[in-house]
Formats: C-alpha cells, structure tokens, sequence
C-alpha cells in the first residue's frame, strides 16, 4: 500500500547551506517556501518512508532566488556520530550550477553565434551532471573554433596545429586542445563519460581558447581604439 501525505511551507524559514549560483560557492540560503511530500509503502514485513521537498531558496549573502529538490528516504542513511545515523539527503538544484565553474560569464556576447551556442549547450551539460554529452560538446567547440577561423587540414589534429600557425594559439595551448580532441573522441566513440573534475579542467581550458581567440582581440580593439 502506498500513501502520499503533503504539506506546505512545512520547511518555510529555515537556513540550510547550498551552493549559491552566483556566489560560486556555499552560502546561507533561506527557504521562502516550501511543498513537502511525506511517502509511505507498506509491505507484509516492512516498510518504506521517503520525504521530498520542493523549497524556493534565497541566498542570505547575494539574494538570489533559485529551487531545491531535497529527498531522503528510510533505506538510505549516512553515519554522523559513533552510533548515530542520519538520512542521507539527494539534493538538486536548479538551475544547476557547479562550484568554482563560472565560465566566461557576459563575455560568452563576444564570442561568434555559432561557437556561442555549442559553448552554452555544453556548459549547461556540465552543471547537469551529463558527462557524455560534455566530453562531445567539448570537441564540438573546437571543431566548431577550428571551422570559424578558417584551420586548415583534413582532421583536426591538423586544424588544431594550424590555428598555431595563425599564430591564434600557442603551441601549449595547442598540446592541451589535442588532449581534448582525444577525450571528445573516447566520449562519442566509447561513450565513456569522464570525471566531472576532468571535464570542468577541460572547459577552463575552453575557456581560455575563447578568451585568447575572441574576447581580449575585441577588448584590446575597443580598448585602444582612440589612439
Ligand atoms: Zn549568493
């Protein structure tokens, strides 16, 4: 037999520490409002409890809004003292975010459309916790990089070793991005996902691709235009 219970507001208030998606890191959050589910099945021998909790959460530091899925259940617990148990809880947030991920933020506007758009979708595959379709969108953006500023080659080992010739990057940067290219290809061919660690290094590396490429020639332009 199974039974739903819900409540509202039933969290409203309290302080919980998440991370903050424009912080960039762990703060004081807030719950303005809450929706809180309380689950029961039962069995001839046993029985099953779990609670979800959908809250509304602000951030006490920049005040920014966003949502929280927090569930728990009976079967599931962490050990927080000698002989103490405690349910362990699942937490998403949303919009998802990573820590210490906060990308090139409004300079993504510098960047070509066609790059912005593989860039966004990738990034927001990362933040979901999507680690195939991360390592993908990781070679697209090079491909895509590649195909822009003209690369020559027939593959993109090639490419990539032509953008150094453009002199649009530099040989390290080039070892890196060959790094990528195979990682893209392990992603798409063996569908093996990578370590999300492994791949948020590899979008900072992204990163700095669009930053060397795009955005400082167009502040530098800006910058001294009047000169
Ligand atoms: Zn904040």
């Amino acid at each position: 037999m199974r039974e739903i219970r819900t409540n509202y507001d039933e969290t409203k208030g309290n302080e919980i520490r998440t991370l903050c998606l424009q912080c960039d890191k762990k703060t004081y959050h807030v719950i303005l409002k809450s929706v809180d589910e309380h689950g029961r099945e039962k069995y001839t021998d046993w029985n099953f409890n779990w609670d979800t909790h959908f809250q509304i959460i602000q951030c006490q530091g920049c005040k920014t809004v966003s949502f929280r899925k927090a569930s728990l259940n009976s079967e599931e617990m962490v050990q927080v003292g000698e002989n103490e148990l405690e349910p362990e809880i699942h937490e998403q947030l949303f919009p998802p975010r990573l820590e210490g991920r906060k990308g090139i933020a409004k300079n993504v506007l510098r960047i070509p459309k066609s790059v912005r758009c593989i860039y966004k979708e990738t990034n927001t595959a990362l933040m979901a916790d999507l680690p195939v379709l991360t390592g993908i969108g990781i070679r697209a953006i090079v491909e895509t990089v590649c195909k822009e500023k003209e690369a020559e080659g027939n593959n993109l080992l090639k490419k990539i070793d032509s953008l150094v010739n453009k002199k649009l990057l530099t040989p390290a940067g080039a070892e890196i991005l060959h790094n990528l290219r195979v990682l893209g290809n392990k992603s798409a061919h063996e569908v093996k996902p990578h370590s999300v660690e492994q791949l948020s290094v590899a979008m900072d590396v992204i990163d700095h691709l669009l930053m060397d490429v795009y955005i400082l020639p167009f502040k530098v332009k800006k910058a001294f235009k009047e000169e």
